[in-house]
């Protein structure tokens, strides 16, 4: 594992009275893919926010040895700090290929930028792969499915070589087959990066996450392995019993109860 780790301590953020981030610790080491999660309002994206420098908040947070807080955005931003959004910000018209090199700029010229290549930069040759859209670079990312959208964001601070990247929701309206592959592709990027996910979707982070902290009311409720997280008695409390509650989602309905229980009477 490369890279520097995030270390968040007393975090706090305030609206008006109001205290969404109320003294948060987090220890994130470097290489870990750890997701966040907390039902609505417990203060993930509020967190993120504080970290990327978009709303102002007390405590620490380090990057490495870099005090963030205080910061404006685009000194983050130069430290190797990204993140996404809950909707994806990608340029509709520009294809692919010219969207990562706008990401990469790298001190070219727009005309450069936007001139259709036969040779992509290392730098984007190498995103494209690790997204998978190398055989879609030179189309509009406008027609791009939503699920490559988001690869395509994630790909836009690759290039850019963010140390440290926080995905806000990533996988909130995918399929299932591309969870699976946003999953596989946040497992490579953390390979020689620290990635945080925020994220609803309990299965998603059973099977993707190495470490995970829960969020509520602002706070930290609970910290450590998937296992050790869903053991916890004030989670399975607060948040599992709510959150396993079937949820509607896109996708083929379950099989019927009573196909279910003549199975069981043959038995
Ligand atoms: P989560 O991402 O966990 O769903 P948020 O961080 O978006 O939660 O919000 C945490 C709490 O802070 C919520 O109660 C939300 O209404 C409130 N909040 C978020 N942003 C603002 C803001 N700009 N002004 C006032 N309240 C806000
Ligand atoms: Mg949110």
């Amino acid at each position: 594992m490369s890279g520097e780790g995030l270390t968040v301590r007393d975090l706090r953020v305030t609206f008006d009275g109001f205290t969404a981030v109320d003294g948060v610790d987090l220890d994130i080491r470097p290489g870990d893919l750890r997701f966040l999660i907390g039902p609505n309002g417990a203060g993930k994206t509020t967190l993120v926010d504080a970290v990327t420098g978009l709303v102002r908040a007390t405590g620490s947070v380090r990057f490495g040895d870099q005090e963030l807080l205080g910061k404006p955005v685009h000194r983050i931003a130069r430290l190797g700090i990204g993140r996404t959004f809950q909707t994806a910000t990608v340029f509709e018209e520009l294809t692919v290929v010219q969207n990562l090199d706008i990401a990469a700029g790298a001190g070219r010229g727009v005309r450069t930028m936007l001139r259709r290549r036969k040779d992509v930069p290392e730098p984007v040759a190498r995103a494209l792969e690790t997204i998978g859209l190398s055989h879609l670079r030179d189309r509009p990312a406008g027609v791009l499915a939503h699920g490559q959208k988001q690869w395509l964001e994630i790909g836009m601070l690759l290039v850019q070589d963010v140390r440290l990247l926080l995905l806000d929701e990533p996988v909130a309206g995918m399929s299932h087959d591309e969870r699976e592959a946003t999953g596989e592709l946040l497992r490579r990027v953390s390979e020689d990066r620290t990635v945080v996910v925020i994220e609803h979707d309990m299965d998603f982070m059973r099977a993707y996450a190495r470490s995970v902290s829960v969020l509520h009311a602002g706070r930290v409720l609970s910290e450590g392995s998937v296992a050790e997280v869903q053991a916890d008695a004030k989670v399975q409390e607060v948040y599992l019993g709510r959150a396993s509650e079937p949820e509607p989602a896109p996708g083929p309905a379950p099989t019927p109860a009573p196909a279910a229980a003549s199975v069981a009477e043959e038995a």
